[in-house]
Protein backbone atom coordinates (compact mmCIF):
# COMPACT_ATOMS: atom_id res chain seq x y z
CA UNK A 1 0.00 0.00 0.00
CA UNK A 2 0.65 3.69 -0.97
CA UNK A 3 -0.57 6.30 1.83
CA UNK A 4 -2.63 8.97 0.68
CA UNK A 5 -0.31 11.79 1.76
CA UNK A 6 -2.38 14.38 4.25
CA UNK A 7 -1.62 17.60 2.64
CA UNK A 8 -1.43 20.00 5.88
CA UNK A 9 -0.33 23.13 3.60
CA UNK A 10 -3.49 22.81 1.78
CA UNK A 11 -5.82 22.37 4.25
CA UNK A 12 -4.43 25.32 6.35
CA UNK A 13 -4.84 27.65 2.93
CA UNK A 14 -8.15 26.64 3.10
CA UNK A 15 -8.91 27.04 6.66
CA UNK A 16 -7.13 30.60 6.49
CA UNK A 17 -9.57 31.61 3.88
CA UNK A 18 -12.45 30.67 5.84
CA UNK A 19 -10.78 32.37 8.86
CA UNK A 20 -10.23 36.12 6.55
CA UNK A 21 -13.66 36.23 5.43
CA UNK A 22 -14.70 35.69 9.44
CA UNK A 23 -12.34 38.55 10.03
CA UNK A 24 -14.19 41.15 7.95
CA UNK A 25 -17.66 39.77 9.10
CA UNK A 26 -16.16 40.96 12.22
CA UNK A 27 -14.33 44.27 10.91
CA UNK A 28 -17.90 45.15 9.50
CA UNK A 29 -19.39 45.23 13.27
CA UNK A 30 -16.24 47.17 14.51
CA UNK A 31 -14.21 44.74 15.73
CA UNK A 32 -10.63 44.02 14.71
CA UNK A 33 -9.48 40.63 15.87
CA UNK A 34 -6.34 41.67 17.74
CA UNK A 35 -2.97 39.37 18.70
CA UNK A 36 -0.32 39.78 21.37
CA UNK A 37 2.73 37.89 20.82
CA UNK A 38 5.57 38.43 23.78
CA UNK A 39 8.71 37.53 23.06
CA UNK A 40 11.77 37.43 25.77
CA UNK A 41 15.36 37.48 24.74
CA UNK A 42 16.71 36.41 21.28
CA UNK A 43 16.19 32.48 20.96
CA UNK A 44 16.52 31.91 16.79
CA UNK A 45 13.96 29.61 16.73
CA UNK A 46 11.37 31.13 18.36
CA UNK A 47 12.14 34.82 16.52
CA UNK A 48 11.20 32.67 13.11
CA UNK A 49 8.07 31.51 14.49
CA UNK A 50 6.60 34.62 16.10
CA UNK A 51 7.29 36.62 12.71
CA UNK A 52 5.20 34.20 11.08
CA UNK A 53 2.88 34.62 13.56
CA UNK A 54 2.61 37.97 12.94
CA UNK A 55 2.70 37.89 9.50
CA UNK A 56 -0.30 35.25 9.22
CA UNK A 57 -2.22 37.70 11.61
CA UNK A 58 -1.83 40.32 8.89
CA UNK A 59 -2.73 38.21 6.03
CA UNK A 60 -5.75 37.02 7.48
CA UNK A 61 -6.87 41.16 8.35
CA UNK A 62 -6.26 40.39 11.97
CA UNK A 63 -4.35 43.12 14.12
CA UNK A 64 -0.83 41.75 15.91
CA UNK A 65 1.57 43.69 18.25
CA UNK A 66 4.82 42.35 19.01
CA UNK A 67 6.48 42.76 22.40
CA UNK A 68 9.90 42.17 22.91
CA UNK A 69 11.16 42.34 26.15
CA UNK A 70 15.15 41.54 26.63
CA UNK A 71 16.67 38.01 27.62
CA UNK A 72 17.40 39.58 31.17
CA UNK A 73 13.79 41.17 31.90
CA UNK A 74 12.63 40.13 35.22
CA UNK A 75 9.56 37.68 35.63
CA UNK A 76 7.98 40.80 37.41
CA UNK A 77 8.03 43.05 34.21
CA UNK A 78 6.78 39.84 31.95
CA UNK A 79 3.98 39.78 34.52
CA UNK A 80 3.29 43.51 33.93
CA UNK A 81 3.25 43.54 30.68
CA UNK A 82 0.61 40.80 30.14
CA UNK A 83 -1.60 42.55 33.28
CA UNK A 84 -1.64 45.49 30.75
CA UNK A 85 -2.81 43.10 27.93
CA UNK A 86 -4.95 40.99 29.70
CA UNK A 87 -7.15 44.92 30.54
CA UNK A 88 -6.67 46.23 26.67
CA UNK A 89 -9.64 45.55 24.68
CA UNK A 90 -7.99 46.00 21.62
CA UNK A 91 -5.83 42.93 21.96
CA UNK A 92 -7.88 39.03 22.33
CA UNK A 93 -5.41 36.23 22.52
CA UNK A 94 -1.91 36.71 23.83
CA UNK A 95 0.77 34.63 23.21
CA UNK A 96 4.20 34.46 25.47
CA UNK A 97 6.38 32.44 22.97
CA UNK A 98 7.84 29.54 24.73
CA UNK A 99 10.81 28.47 25.82
CA UNK A 100 11.00 31.31 28.42
CA UNK A 101 14.37 32.19 29.59
CA UNK A 102 15.09 29.74 33.02
CA UNK A 103 14.89 32.44 35.36
CA UNK A 104 11.05 32.73 34.58
CA UNK A 105 8.67 30.41 36.02
CA UNK A 106 6.82 29.41 33.04
CA UNK A 107 3.66 28.00 34.66
CA UNK A 108 3.29 31.41 36.64
CA UNK A 109 3.76 33.15 33.56
CA UNK A 110 0.94 30.78 31.68
CA UNK A 111 -1.45 31.23 34.44
CA UNK A 112 -1.39 35.10 34.54
CA UNK A 113 -2.86 35.28 31.00
CA UNK A 114 -6.77 35.81 31.60
CA UNK A 115 -8.12 32.68 30.19
CA UNK A 116 -10.39 34.17 28.19
CA UNK A 117 -7.21 35.47 26.28
CA UNK A 118 -5.10 32.42 26.40
CA UNK A 119 -5.32 31.48 22.36
CA UNK A 120 -2.35 28.95 22.83
CA UNK A 121 -4.91 27.26 25.15
CA UNK A 122 -2.31 25.91 27.64
CA UNK A 123 -3.73 27.88 30.70
CA UNK A 124 -4.81 25.34 33.67
CA UNK A 125 -8.87 26.71 32.89
CA UNK A 126 -8.91 25.77 29.35
CA UNK A 127 -7.00 22.21 29.72
CA UNK A 128 -9.77 21.78 32.36
CA UNK A 129 -12.46 22.51 30.29
CA UNK A 130 -11.37 20.82 27.53
CA UNK A 131 -10.74 17.43 29.88
CA UNK A 132 -14.60 18.19 30.91
CA UNK A 133 -15.76 18.75 27.48
CA UNK A 134 -17.21 22.31 27.67
CA UNK A 135 -16.22 24.98 25.45
CA UNK A 136 -12.18 26.14 25.57
CA UNK A 137 -9.26 27.15 23.87
CA UNK A 138 -8.09 24.05 22.23
CA UNK A 139 -4.09 23.87 22.09
CA UNK A 140 -3.15 24.58 18.47
CA UNK A 141 -1.36 21.57 17.54
CA UNK A 142 -3.67 18.79 19.25
CA UNK A 143 -6.65 20.75 17.28
CA UNK A 144 -4.80 21.28 14.23
CA UNK A 145 -4.18 17.50 14.26
CA UNK A 146 -8.13 16.49 14.51
CA UNK A 147 -9.16 19.33 11.81
CA UNK A 148 -6.54 17.44 9.55
CA UNK A 149 -8.28 14.19 9.94
CA UNK A 150 -11.79 15.67 9.84
CA UNK A 151 -11.09 17.39 6.70
CA UNK A 152 -10.14 13.95 5.63
CA UNK A 153 -12.93 12.38 6.32
CA UNK A 154 -11.26 10.05 8.41
CA UNK A 155 -13.10 8.77 11.75
CA UNK A 156 -11.82 8.33 15.11
CA UNK A 157 -15.03 7.10 17.19
CA UNK A 158 -14.18 3.83 18.20
CA UNK A 159 -10.79 3.54 16.36
CA UNK A 160 -7.19 2.77 18.87
CA UNK A 161 -4.96 5.74 18.82
CA UNK A 162 -1.80 5.09 19.97
CA UNK A 163 0.02 8.93 20.92
CA UNK A 164 3.68 8.84 21.24
CA UNK A 165 4.81 11.45 23.93
CA UNK A 166 3.34 13.32 26.57
CA UNK A 167 4.56 16.63 26.79
CA UNK A 168 1.60 18.96 28.48
CA UNK A 169 1.65 20.88 24.58
CA UNK A 170 1.15 17.93 22.28
CA UNK A 171 1.13 14.38 23.47
CA UNK A 172 -1.38 14.47 26.60
CA UNK A 173 -3.81 17.29 24.61
CA UNK A 174 -3.97 15.58 21.49
CA UNK A 175 -4.65 12.29 23.52
CA UNK A 176 -7.55 13.67 25.10
CA UNK A 177 -9.28 15.12 22.40
CA UNK A 178 -9.57 11.88 20.64
CA UNK A 179 -10.95 10.66 23.67
CA UNK A 180 -13.65 13.58 23.78
CA UNK A 181 -14.20 12.38 19.56
CA UNK A 182 -14.88 8.01 20.77
CA UNK A 183 -11.60 7.36 20.17
CA UNK A 184 -9.92 4.44 22.08
CA UNK A 185 -6.20 6.37 23.11
CA UNK A 186 -2.89 4.03 24.55
CA UNK A 187 -0.27 7.16 25.62
CA UNK A 188 3.23 5.58 25.28
CA UNK A 189 6.40 8.00 26.51
CA UNK A 190 10.15 7.40 27.12
CA UNK A 191 9.19 4.88 30.07
CA UNK A 192 7.21 2.63 28.00
CA UNK A 193 7.89 -1.03 27.18
CA UNK A 194 8.12 -2.51 24.22
CA UNK A 195 6.66 0.22 22.27
CA UNK A 196 5.91 -1.19 18.53
CA UNK A 197 3.76 -3.74 20.57
CA UNK A 198 1.20 -0.89 21.26
CA UNK A 199 1.56 1.21 17.96
CA UNK A 200 1.68 -1.83 15.69
CA UNK A 201 -2.30 -2.44 17.30
CA UNK A 202 -2.65 1.06 16.77
CA UNK A 203 -5.38 2.63 13.44
CA UNK A 204 -4.01 5.89 14.29
CA UNK A 205 -0.34 7.02 15.11
CA UNK A 206 0.48 10.36 16.85
CA UNK A 207 4.17 10.63 17.22
CA UNK A 208 5.13 13.72 19.41
CA UNK A 209 8.55 12.15 20.37
CA UNK A 210 11.42 14.91 19.01
CA UNK A 211 13.52 12.48 17.56
CA UNK A 212 14.25 11.82 14.03
CA UNK A 213 12.70 8.85 12.14
CA UNK A 214 11.81 7.01 15.48
CA UNK A 215 8.90 5.33 13.99
CA UNK A 216 9.59 2.73 11.66
CA UNK A 217 7.62 1.01 9.32
CA UNK A 218 7.39 -1.85 12.42
CA UNK A 219 5.92 -0.26 14.69
CA UNK A 220 2.60 0.50 11.83
CA UNK A 221 -0.14 -1.65 11.03
CA UNK A 222 -1.09 -1.99 7.60
CA UNK A 223 -3.30 1.07 6.24
CA UNK A 224 -2.64 2.81 9.35
CA UNK A 225 -3.80 6.13 9.37
CA UNK A 226 -0.17 8.54 10.64
CA UNK A 227 0.49 11.55 12.13
CA UNK A 228 3.70 12.95 12.42
CA UNK A 229 4.19 16.21 14.98
CA UNK A 230 7.95 15.94 15.17
CA UNK A 231 10.28 18.59 13.72
CA UNK A 232 13.42 17.92 13.58
CA UNK A 233 16.56 18.36 11.91
CA UNK A 234 18.70 14.77 10.12
CA UNK A 235 22.10 13.61 9.79
CA UNK A 236 22.16 15.90 6.74
CA UNK A 237 20.69 19.03 8.15
CA UNK A 238 17.61 18.46 6.27
CA UNK A 239 13.78 19.13 8.29
CA UNK A 240 12.52 15.94 8.87
CA UNK A 241 9.80 14.12 11.65
CA UNK A 242 9.76 11.49 13.72
CA UNK A 243 8.76 8.86 11.10
CA UNK A 244 11.04 7.25 8.76
CA UNK A 245 8.49 8.75 5.95
CA UNK A 246 10.20 6.97 3.00
CA UNK A 247 9.78 3.19 4.53
CA UNK A 248 6.23 4.01 6.54
CA UNK A 249 4.40 5.82 3.66
CA UNK A 250 4.15 2.34 1.97
CA UNK A 251 2.80 0.71 4.65
CA UNK A 252 0.31 2.95 5.94
CA UNK A 253 -3.32 3.82 4.65
CA UNK A 254 -2.59 7.99 5.78
CA UNK A 255 0.62 9.54 6.66
CA UNK A 256 1.57 13.73 7.06
CA UNK A 257 4.41 14.66 5.56
CA UNK A 258 7.39 17.12 7.52
CA UNK A 259 7.02 20.01 6.59
CA UNK A 260 3.65 20.69 4.88
CA UNK A 261 1.41 18.36 7.62
CA UNK A 262 0.62 19.30 11.21
CA UNK A 263 2.55 22.19 11.18
CA UNK A 264 0.59 24.82 8.94
CA UNK A 265 -2.06 24.03 11.41
CA UNK A 266 -0.85 24.97 14.35
CA UNK A 267 -0.36 28.28 13.43
CA UNK A 268 -3.88 28.40 11.64
CA UNK A 269 -5.43 27.45 14.99
CA UNK A 270 -3.92 29.90 16.95
CA UNK A 271 -5.44 32.44 13.96
CA UNK A 272 -8.93 30.60 14.44
CA UNK A 273 -8.62 30.75 18.78
CA UNK A 274 -7.80 34.68 18.53
CA UNK A 275 -11.21 35.10 15.77
CA UNK A 276 -13.07 33.35 18.29
CA UNK A 277 -11.97 35.28 21.22
CA UNK A 278 -13.02 38.36 19.36
CA UNK A 279 -16.32 36.83 18.52
CA UNK A 280 -16.83 36.21 21.78
CA UNK A 281 -16.59 39.82 22.87
CA UNK A 282 -20.01 39.89 20.75
CA UNK A 283 -21.58 37.88 23.98
CA UNK A 284 -20.52 39.70 26.85
P1 LIG B 1 8.80 16.97 24.47
O1 LIG B 1 10.28 16.82 24.41
O2 LIG B 1 8.19 17.88 25.48
O3 LIG B 1 8.15 15.52 24.65
C1 LIG B 1 8.63 14.41 23.99
C2 LIG B 1 7.90 13.19 24.45
O4 LIG B 1 8.45 12.06 23.78
C3 LIG B 1 8.00 12.92 25.94
O5 LIG B 1 6.74 12.62 26.48
C4 LIG B 1 8.96 11.73 26.03
O6 LIG B 1 8.67 10.84 27.09
C5 LIG B 1 8.68 11.05 24.72
N1 LIG B 1 9.83 10.21 24.35
C6 LIG B 1 11.13 10.57 24.30
N2 LIG B 1 11.90 9.52 23.96
C7 LIG B 1 11.07 8.48 23.78
C8 LIG B 1 11.25 7.12 23.45
N3 LIG B 1 12.47 6.62 23.23
N4 LIG B 1 10.16 6.33 23.36
C9 LIG B 1 8.92 6.81 23.58
N5 LIG B 1 8.68 8.10 23.90
C10 LIG B 1 9.74 8.93 24.01
O7 LIG B 1 8.36 17.38 23.00
P2 LIG B 1 7.04 18.12 22.42
O8 LIG B 1 5.84 17.33 22.72
O9 LIG B 1 7.08 19.54 22.78
O10 LIG B 1 7.38 18.03 20.87
C11 LIG B 1 7.53 16.80 20.19
C12 LIG B 1 7.99 17.06 18.77
O11 LIG B 1 6.99 17.80 18.11
C13 LIG B 1 9.26 17.91 18.66
O12 LIG B 1 9.98 17.49 17.52
C14 LIG B 1 8.75 19.31 18.44
O13 LIG B 1 9.66 20.12 17.74
C15 LIG B 1 7.53 19.02 17.61
N6 LIG B 1 6.47 20.04 17.68
C16 LIG B 1 5.88 20.38 16.50
C17 LIG B 1 4.85 21.27 16.48
C18 LIG B 1 4.21 21.59 15.18
O14 LIG B 1 3.57 22.60 15.06
N7 LIG B 1 4.32 20.72 14.19
C19 LIG B 1 4.39 21.95 17.71
C20 LIG B 1 5.03 21.47 18.91
C21 LIG B 1 6.05 20.55 18.88
P3 LIG B 1 8.81 11.25 28.65
O15 LIG B 1 7.62 12.09 28.97
O16 LIG B 1 8.80 9.95 29.36
O17 LIG B 1 10.11 12.01 28.77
Amino acid sequence: MTAVIIDGKEIASKKKVEIAQEVQKLKELGITPGLAVVLVGNNHASRTYVTNKEKTCRDLGMYSVLIELPEEASQEELLSKIKELNENPAIHGILVQLPLPKHIDEIRVIESISPLKDVDGFHPINIGRMMTGQDAFLPCTPYGIMVLLEEMGISVAGKHVVVVGRSNIVGKPVGQLFLNQHATVTYCHSRTKDLQFHTSQADIIVAAVGIANFIKADHVKEGAVVIDVGINRNEAGKLCGDVAFDEVSEKAGYITPVPKGVGPMTITMLMYNTLKSAKNTLRF
